[in-house]
């Protein structure tokens, strides 16, 4: 009855359909827009169209999509619910104050980072994810899960976990349990380049016990820098002097902002933001 692939695990406890919704409703206004992502069989839906101006429902399966237009129809509720069928990944997003979703674990990772990139920035959105997909997203420097999801995600908001959900409450049971997060954007957002951003990130996570310098100092980090700073210096007719040595120009860079020594491991998204304009030319 339900795909699998398409990461369909139901919620059949009511009442922690309900919580979640509480904990969605804590923070809704009267005139509010809720998106929801993967609505299934309507679950939460019906319960924030008790609590919101509209729902607007982006839901991959068209099969469910229309068992949810049933469930609203000729009620009046139904205006004030759009369902939009696709894979909400590719999917125009309109206009939302909140999102709710009990997230198809296929797509959590794109998920946040569509929510975030979409303007105007919503308030907070409410996620059911895999406990420890959850947990990589709350984590601190030292926690062992801390890792390039980790800074990428509070970079751009402020995460909280506020309930753990155990797999028998969905049918079909997932393998894993699940954790619900909200997540508050901050706004403004930083104002950062976030493709320089993460490729810094790609590098300092890769090994995140190691040093910075060592991490800096492997011969295909230090290629592909070299590689970039050369179109940089020929973009901006700059001569390179014949005994350059990207080596050493980047040892001096990670020296001289106190990092050289320092795990990624151990630092947080303030003490990267201190210091990522360094790493640009
Ligand atoms: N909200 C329901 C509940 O809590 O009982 C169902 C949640 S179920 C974990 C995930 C839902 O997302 C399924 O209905 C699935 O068809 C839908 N889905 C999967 N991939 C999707 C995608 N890329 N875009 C939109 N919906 C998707």
């Amino acid at each position: 009855l339900f795909k699998k692939e398409l990461g369909q695990h139901i919620l059949k406890n009511p009442l922690i359909a309900q919580n979640i919704v509480e904990k969605v409703a804590a923070g809704l206004k009267c005139t509010d827009v809720v998106l929801e992502v993967g609505p299934g069989t309507g679950n939460l839906t019906t319960r924030i169209l008790e609590r919101a101006k509209k729902v607007v429902a982006v839901e991959l399966d068209p099969r469910l999509a229309a068992e949810l237009a049933k469930r609203v129809q000729g009620k009046p509720e139904q205006r004030r619910l759009d369902i939009m069928v696709g894979d909400v990944i590719k999917t125009d997003l309109p206009f939302f104050d909140v999102c709710i979703s009990n997230t198809p674990y296929q797509i959590s990772s794109p998920l946040i980072f569509k929510l975030l990139a979409h303007r105007p920035l919503f308030r907070c959105a409410v996620l059911m994810f895999q406990r420890e997909f959850a947990l990589r997203l709350i984590a601190k420097p030292g926690d062992d899960l801390y890792c390039r999801l980790s800074v990428n995600t509070q970079l751009y908001a402020k995460v909280d976990h506020i309930m753990k959900i155990g797999k028998n409450n969905f049918k079909p049971p997932p393998q894993v349990d699940s954790s619900v997060v909200r997540i508050e954007p901050r706004n403004p957002p930083p104002p950062i380049d976030f493709k320089e951003w993460d490729g810094l990130m790609r590098i300092v996570f890769v090994r995140k016990n190691k040093t910075l310098a060592a991490n800096f100092k492997t011969t295909s980090v230090l290629d592909i820098i070299e590689n970039n700073y050369k179109t940089f210096c020929s973009a901006n007719e700059m001569m390179i002097e014949s005994n350059f040595s990207i080596k050493e120009k980047v040892m001096s860079v990670l020296k001289s902002v106190g990092f050289a020594d320092s795990r990624a491991a151990k630092l947080d998204v303030d003490d990267f933001l201190k210091h990522v304009h360094n790493f640009f030319w």
